[in-house]
């Protein structure tokens, strides 16, 4: 099979060309590098099933050559980083909603099948926990920035689906819950690589609010599994999916298992969220999927737990 993965040299979007090129696949990438990195596919340079174009999904002949090159398109090319959406939101707004409109059209004319990278982040401040695929969305107000990412994902969900229902191009909708593992960067906001390079440099641990918040971090390597497994099932189509763990864990204790777990002499601070993103700023007090839906389907069950993943992306930052 010839894969299209846009962001594919992003955290999820390089393990995801990884898993495609160990089965024996055919990758083809393209990625601005404006939050990807090169350096999460320098391993693949040289493959000789891996192609990649380092240029914006807002390149229509560029995109189209891809597109009519593959068989399969993965669209995960997204700004990303609640920090990088708060700090730049004209961006987030037209990086998701313009690149989600270009490659639909493009892969509607040949008709090949497309996977959306969505988000939990679109659940906004609902709060029926655990959050189900049919469950009511609740953006806050236009006026605090960090609910553009939200509603630019709606959109971008929405017109996935209408492709599908309106035109039978086959489209899937993914809404994945937070992901973590080796090459996520802490630089647009993440957590998890945060805490992990604060611990190490022995700075302090900076937990925002009360740290009473609670989160599932999922590893990336399940996430790439079920973003396949949906990929091969002609059952998918049209619908949409939440993937992630469901261990569910407070930030404060995410911050205390990272200390121990790197034995950091850092100190755990509190920062409160005007500070640390902007006034005003909103969070969601959990956020915890229901996975059933995707297990149904793919079977899928997250494998690994938070101090295995932990343990992992501490190995990467400590350059082992
Ligand atoms: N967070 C934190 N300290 C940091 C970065 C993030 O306490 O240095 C908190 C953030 O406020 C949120 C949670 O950790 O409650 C997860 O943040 P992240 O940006 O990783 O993902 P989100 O779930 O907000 O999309």
């Amino acid at each position: 099979m010839r894969v299209l993965i846009t962001g594919g040299a992003g955290f999820i979007g390089s393990h995801l060309s990884d898993a495609y090129l160990e089965r024996g696949d055919e990758v083809y990438v393209i990625d601005d590098l404006s939050t990807g990195s090169f350096e999460n596919i320098a391993h693949l340079k040289t493959h000789p099933r891996f192609h990649y174009t380092i240029d914006s999904v807002h390149n229509v002949p560029v995109c189209a050559e891809l597109v009519d090159q593959c068989d399969v398109i993965f669209h995960l090319a997204a700004a990303v980083g609640v920090k990088l959406i708060v700090e730049s939101p004209v961006r987030t707004i037209e990086t998701n909603v313009r690149g989600t409109e270009v490659i639909l059209s493009l892969a509607n004319k040949k008709k090949k099948k497309v996977l959306v990278a969505s988000t939990s982040e679109v659940y906004g401040l609902s709060t029926e926990v655990p959050f189900r695929e049919d469950g009511n969305l609740v953006m806050g107000a236009t006026t605090k920035g960090r609910w553009s990412y939200a509603c630019s994902k709606a959109i971008d969900e929405f017109l996935a689906l209408a492709y599908w229902r309106e035109k039978k191009l086959p489209t899937v909708v993914v809404r994945l819950f937070n992901t973590v593992g080796p090459r996520q960067t802490g630089q647009y906001g993440m957590v998890i690589p945060t805490f992990v390079r604060q611990a190490l440099a022995g700075r302090p641990i900076t937990v925002y609010g009360t740290g009473a918040q609670t989160r599932c971090f999922g590893y990336v390597g399940d996430v790439v599994g079920a973003l396949m497994k949906l990929m091969d099932a002609p059952e998918a189509v049209g619908q949409v999916f939440n993937i992630g763990s469901n261990e569910e864990v407070s930030i404060l204790e995410v911050a205390g298992r990272v200390k121990e777990l790197t034995q950091s002499t850092s100190e755990i601070v509190f920062m409160a969220y005007d500070e640390a993103y902007e006034e005003g700023f909103e969070d969601m007090p959990r956020r915890v999927p229901d996975i059933s839906k995707v297990s149904a389907l793919v079977g899928f069950q997250p494998t690994e737990k938070l101090d295995g993943i932990l343990q992992k992306v501490i190995a990467h930052h400590s350059g082992q």
